[in-house]
């Protein structure tokens, strides 16, 4: 099995569910509660949609010959190892508000630059002491205060 992962880290050039999955990514799962963020299951394989070619020499390595058209698009990663979706993941617009949702594209983004500089992109495990941070203060509004008439206020943040 084989999904691809958004590589641009510019709003303007990353699609509606590309963003979505960039923030699911980073947000806890709030279905199950032990899942920090989206990430793949075993066995399968994620790669970046900019066409990097060592992504395909990895693939032949692995015994997929044969596949020239490597143009062929790969749907985009959109459910976790823990079963469940990107909405489940803090992705909702509707459940989160745009307010909320614009402030973790913003967060998201920085952390996924954040993991491009130490060439991370594809590791869905690996964190350092910048990215939890970032983690931490992207998600921290607890979804219980934020409804929309009062997302400006946002009160209680006491983390
Ligand atoms: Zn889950
Ligand atoms: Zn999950």
């Amino acid at each position: 099995m084989k999904f691809a992962y958004p590589a641009g880290n510019s709003i303007d050039d990353l699609t509606p569910q590309q963003i979505t999955l960039k923030i699911a990514r980073h947000c806890p799962c709030t279905a199950c509660g032990n899942c920090k963020g989206l990430h793949p299951s075993l066995g399968v394989h994620v790669v970046l949609d900019n066409n990097s070619t060592e992504e395909k020499s990895i693939l032949n390595d692995l015994g997929q010959y044969g596949s020239d058209d490597e143009d062929e698009t790969l749907p985009y990663l959109d459910i976790c190892a823990c079963g469940h979706g990107v909405s489940e993941h803090g992705a909702n617009e509707i459940v989160i508000g745009s307010e909320e949702y614009r402030r973790r594209e913003r967060y998201a983004i920085r952390i996924d630059e954040n993991l491009q500089d130490v060439d991370k992109l594809l590791d869905f495990a690996y964190s350092d002491p910048d990215i939890e941070s970032l983690r931490r203060r992207m998600t921290d509004a607890p979804l219980s205060i934020i409804t929309p008439s009062h997302l400006a206020a946002s009160p209680g943040k006491c983390l």
